[in-house]
Parts: structure tokens; C-alpha cells; sequence
């Protein structure tokens, strides 16, 4: 059996294209390790188009419900694509499950994963203070000290959950000025239990049996410092799950997959990206999701006009 097109991903970019895909009666299939994408750990999101706040987990819970309710769409979950490679008339999708299936088109819309600091003690004290979801773990750091590594909105957002816990918070920056949203940015300004250090560059977490401190060196004058703390956030973004079209199609050093952003169509003719896993600079749900239709507009086209 050939499909129409495979979705890799249920994010607010898969299920954008899956409904839409639907929608136009393509044969689509939608692979996925989960639904809702990254931001189902946000305890309130207040950007997604329709409705004022809405916690990350009703998100996910929404997007899942709207793909579902569509007719003719199947649906693998919890399913990862893990290899894409082409065949006579399209690709061939094989499953971290040893699964194969055939596509005329594919849509990769498996977004993003954590990235890690890459720095002595982090691996042995992850779980042990060393945190990557403040949503899921600030609780766990109530009367501590604790320092949020990041200052683009997720680490924003992880020291304002942290704010009814902790004693006190530092926010470290790699870079000369916090990148986020400049109005989070001004709620923890206002704060006196944050102190905020730029141009601070990790290099080790220390501890004994838990978190005990994180060594930086200050970029501006080459000094190492270490603050006592007894919990560590790593906020510092994401790298793109992309790793199933390496070679395939074009990419940048990061590993972001190039897309024409009138389109959504990467570099390999049948194979169209959108969301965290493109280049695309601005990282949003709003977007993920937008991307995601144009793309499968696109394929729609695409398939209509080549008789496939
Ligand atoms: C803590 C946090 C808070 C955020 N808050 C906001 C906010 O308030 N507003 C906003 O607009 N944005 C927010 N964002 C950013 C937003 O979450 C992302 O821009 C958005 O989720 C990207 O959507 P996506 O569908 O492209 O990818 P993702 O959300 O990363 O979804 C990818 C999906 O693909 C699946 N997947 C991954 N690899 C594979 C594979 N190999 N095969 C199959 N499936 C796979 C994953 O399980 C996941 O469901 C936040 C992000 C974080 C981390």
C-alpha cells in the first residue's frame, strides 16, 4: 500500500497537517512517539491563537482529539520514524518498531528534544538536582537555592515557575543580555529573589551525593565562579529531531532542516518539513502549526499536479 503522504510527528505541526491532510482526503498516515509536542510541560501557554490560557497538557489533549476526530487518517502512536529513504515513486519510512511504509510524500513534524550543557557532573546528578522540566520539578525545590541555565523564554518560563518554590534563583545567560520575551523579562526584574548573571558560561556541576554547586567562568574577564546552589534547570534549547533524513535532504551545521519558506519543501523533491525541526528562526506553536498546513497544502498541490 502507498500512501498519499506520512506525517512524522504529533505536535501542534503534525496534527496541524494531519487534520488537514484529512481534510483533503489524502491516504495519510501519522507516526508519532507522543502528542502535544514540547510545550505540553507549559502550566499556562497564553499565546495560542483561540484561547486566552490554556495549560500545555489540555493543548496536547486538544490537538490529539482534533486529529483523531478526523475520518481516514491512521494513526501510529507511540511510533518514531526512524529512517527515510527513497523509493521507485516516493520514499519508504521505516519504524523504530521495524515497521515499513510507503509514501508518495512525506512531512517530517517531529520538532525538537532537550539539549544538554555537556559539562562535567551533569549525567551524574541528572535526577539529583539537576532538572530539565521545571513544570514537572520545581515543586521538588521548595526553601532552595537554584539556578535556571538559559535565558531564552523556556529558561524565562522555568524561573517563573520556580519563583512560589525557591528561596532564590539565579538566572544564568551565556550571551551579553537575556533573550526571551521581554515582558517575563520584566516580571523577574521585579523580583528581588532573582539575580540575573550575563555572560556566564557553564563548566561543571558539583555535588556529592546531590547538587551542590555549578562552577561558570565569567566571559567578560576569563574569572571561574561557583554559585552554592542545590538545584540546576538546563534551559538552553533544543535540538532538532532530524536525525531520520540526515543525508537526504539539506540541512544547517545545527541540524535544522532547510525549508522554502513559501512552501515548507526541503531540498529533496516529495519530502516537506515544518515546525522546530526547520530553520525557521522563530520557534512557536503558532507557527509549528501554520508551517505544517501550508506544507500540506503544498503536498496537496504537489500530488494533484504530478497525477500521483
Ligand atoms: C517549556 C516550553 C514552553 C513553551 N511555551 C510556549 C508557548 O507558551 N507558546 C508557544 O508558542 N510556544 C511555546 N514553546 C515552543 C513550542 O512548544 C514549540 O515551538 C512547538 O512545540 C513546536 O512544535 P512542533 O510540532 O514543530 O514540534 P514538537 O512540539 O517538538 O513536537 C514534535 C512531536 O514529534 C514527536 N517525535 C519526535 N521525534 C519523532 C520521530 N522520530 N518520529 C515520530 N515522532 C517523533 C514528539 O513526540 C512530538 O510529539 C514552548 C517550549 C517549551 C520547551
Amino acid at each position: 500500500m502507498m500512501y498519499d503522504i506520512v506525517i512524522i510527528g504529533g505536535g501542534p505541526a503534525g496534527c496541524a497537517a494531519g487534520v488537514y491532510a484529512a481534510r483533503k482526503k489524502l491516504k495519510a498516515l501519522l507516526l508519532t512517539e507522543t502528542f502535544g509536542g514540547q510545550s505540553i510541560v507549559s502550566d499556562d501557554i497564553q499565546n495560542w491563537v483561540g484561547a486566552k490560557s490554556i495549560s500545555g497538557f489540555d493543548l496536547a489533549k486538544n490537538l490529539e482529539e482534533h486529529v483523531r476526530a478526523q475520518e481516514g487518517i491512521e494513526i501510529k502512536v507511540p511510533e518514531k520514524g526512524a529512517a527515510v529513504k527513497e523509493i521507485k515513486g516516493g520514499f519508504e519510512v521505516t519504524s523504530d518498531k521495524g515497521a515499513t511504509y510507503q509514501t508518495k510524500t512525506v512531512l517530517i513534524a517531529s520538532g525538537g528534544r532537550r539539549r544538554k550543557l555537556g559539562v562535567p557532573g551533569e549525567e551524574k546528578f541528572n535526577g539529583k538536582g539537576v532538572a530539565y522540566c521545571s513544570t514537572c520539578d520545581a515543586p521538588l525545590f521548595k526553601g532552595k537555592t537554584v539556578v535556571v541555565v538559559g535565558g531564552g523564554n523556556a529558561g524565562l518560563e522555568a524561573a517563573v515557575d520556580l519563583l512560589p518554590y525557591a528561596a532564590k534563583i539565579y538566572l544564568l545567560e551565556f550571551g551579553s543580555a537575556l533573550k526571551g520575551d521581554p515582558v517575563t523579562q520584566a516580571e523577574l526584574k521585579k523580583s528581588p529573589m532573582v539575580t540575573i548573571i550575563t555572560n556566564a558560561q557553564t563548566k561543571e556541576v558539583m555535588g556529592d551525593k546531590f547538587v551542590s554547586g555549578l562552577k561558570y567562568s565569567d566571559r567578560s574577564t576569563n574569572e571561574e565562579k561557583t554559585l552554592e546552589v542545590g538545584g540546576i534547570f538546563v534551559e538552553i534549547g533544543s535540538i532538532p529531531n532530524s536525525e531520520m533524513v540526515k543525508g537526504l535532504v539539506e540541512m544547517n551545521p545545527i541540524g535544522e532542516i532547510l525549508v522554502d519558506h513559501k512552501h515548507s519543501s526541503t531540498s529533496k523533491v516529495g519530502i516537506w518539513a515544518a515546525g522546530d525541526v526547520t530553520d525557521d528562526p522563530y520557534k512557536q506553536n503558532n507557527i509549528s502549526a501554520g508551517d505544517a498546513v501550508k506544507a500540506t497544502l503544498s503536498i496537496y498541490n504537489y500530488l494533484l499536479k504530478t497525477k500521483k
